[in-house]
């Protein structure tokens, strides 16, 4: 191989190592670290990202890419080769656009931005964040028109974290998700048959809850080999390095979901980073396609596979062993039953899996109208509310359980909303998929075997890294574009006869 490519690629090696050594420290920060040290820490990780920034815009990788221009042209793109220098060349291109300057005023404003959201949404009160989103709204547009964009100044935030894919294409798909899931919710919240929601608030012995989700977590394939799981407050996964990947969960000692489904989901991102090829990592064929693709992950094994029949015909006893006193009397049908609760709600990260995405739809239309300025901040409170109203008929009492409740957009991050949503659109069609291709899911996981479905996501989403983009693997591995037919199809073959509406 060209000596230009061997240097780039040592070059993206070392910034990795770097990189993974900052991801340990923050892990370490949001686990273990004692109270007083956190100042210290901050200029720490400050110190180390700064580094990591200034390697990833160093100029002879731009002058490495540009004497491999004429290789690149006898490459195939979705190769390994390929897609490094392809996916180098548009990291670099993407980074190189912000000047320094924004990237720092970015930075100084979204710390700022989530501590006085921090107080405004302890006080209830929007107007002392209003500034402060201000500032970020205004600084992000900057940002998208520092780096281009084809139609709207929004596709250039989006691309951040789903490179590719477009604010249309997502409207689109998003919209007729929402005109059939409005009524579809609206239906389910009138009927009579309600579950005993009182089952899972019974008390389950915080040792017994780790033990449990650490079964399933490795039932469905997690390696504890090569990763751990830790307690948090605000529970995430991390990789820092090709075998360590970290996942973390809260325990309540009164409410069985929220560990179980919390591992069961972060289990699922940590999955899909064990499944990424070691001998690439720090390089883009070794590196997640994107945050929705990642979120599909998460999203399939927490609920297409932890909140099934089938998972539960073969766990449910160990639950039941693992807390006598709570579960040992109630039949598996009354349990599936409350796991599977659907009401419309006010809290996005509460929410169940049907609703969950009109919390979403929500942020993408505000966000998006924030950054075309169709929409001023003071008039965001109001608009949050009527867009409640509309979509889930319900209304939040105050701000702070309203338009407070995320920290997305005091850190600055905006276009991030929507990979929520793109994570169980593509987990929906992946899993289709993958039944169609392997037949008798629900049998193999009734019988315990998640290994089937494993093999078939590591040969088809995790190996190839980001070879292909997530619009391209979708096509390829469903044979589709991305749409709303299967999520829509999977929510009511699920929910209309759990609700007696067939
Ligand atoms: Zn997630």
């Amino acid at each position: 191989m060209n000596p230009c490519f061997d240097q780039l690629t040592q070059h993206a090696r070392e910034t990795a190592l770097l990189n993974s050594v900052a991801e340990l420290l923050q892990w370490d920060e949001r686990t273990l670290l004692p109270a007083a040290a956190g100042t210290y820490r901050a200029e720490q990780v400050t110190y180390l990202s700064g580094q990591v920034h200034a390697r990833r815009t160093d100029p002879r990788i731009g002058e490495w890419l540009s004497d491999l221009q004429a290789a690149q042209a006898d490459l195939d793109p979705h190769s390994d080769a390929g897609a490094t220098v392809r996916l180098m060349q548009r990291d670099y291109d993407k980074l190189t656009k912000v000047p320094q300057s924004l990237v720092e005023a970015i930075s100084r404003a979204s710390i700022l931005g989530q501590q006085t959201w921090a107080a405004a949404r302890k006080n209830g009160d929007f107007s002392a964040f209003a500034g402060p989103l201000q500032e970020i709204i205004k600084l992000k547009r900057e940002q998208a028109e520092a780096v281009g964009y084809l139609d709207a100044p929004y596709d250039a935030l989006l691309d951040d974290y789903e490179p590719g894919e477009t604010t249309a294409n997502v409207a689109t798909v998003l919209e007729e998700l929402r005109q059939e899931l409005v009524p579809l919710v609206a239906t389910i919240a009138d009927s009579p048959r309600r579950p005993d929601l009182g089952i899972l608030r019974r008390k389950f012995n915080i040792a017994d809850q780790e033990r449990l989700g650490k079964a399933a977590a490795a039932a469905i394939g997690f390696d504890f080999e090569r990763g751990r799981l830790d307690v948090t407050d605000h529970p995430f996964c991390a990789e820092m390095g090709p075998d360590d990947c970290r996942i973390t969960t809260r325990y309540d000692e009164h409410f069985f979901s929220t560990a179980f489904f919390g591992i069961l989901h972060e289990a699922g991102h940590g999955i899909y980073d064990q499944g990424l090829r070691s001998d690439q990592y720090g390089l883009p064929p070794g590196t997640y396609i994107s945050l929705g693709i990642h979120e599909s992950q998460s999203r399939m094994w927490e609920n297409l596979v932890g909140r099934s029949h089938a998972f539960w015909r073969h766990f449910y006893p160990q639950a039941q062993a693992a807390f006598p006193a709570a579960l040992g009397s109630v039949p598996r049908e009354d349990f599936y039953f409350a796991i599977n609760d659907v009401r419309p709600s006010l809290i996005r990260v509460e929410a169940d899996e049907a609703t969950y995405n009109l919390h979403i739809i929500i942020r993408f239309e505000l966000e998006q109208a924030l950054i075309n300025n169709t929409l001023t901040v003071a008039d965001l409170p109001g608009a949050w509310r009527e867009k409640y109203r509309h979509y889930l008929g319900i209304e939040p009492p105050d701000d702070a359980d309203g338009v407070l409740q995320d920290v997305h957009w005091g850190a600055g991050l905006i276009g991030y909303f929507p990979t929520y949503s793109l994570g169980n659109l593509y987990a929906a069609q992946f899993f289709a998929a993958a039944e169609n291709q392997l037949g008798g899911l629900d049998d193999r996981f009734a019988e315990g075997d998640f290994g089937t479905l494993l093999d078939w996501l590591r040969e088809q989403i995790h190996r190839p890294g980001q070879c292909y983009s997530a619009r391209e693997l979708v096509e390829s591995v469903t044979g589709l574009p991305l749409g709303h037919e299967a999520l829509l199809s999977q929510l009511r073959a699920k929910y209309l006869p759990l609700y007696g509406l067939d």
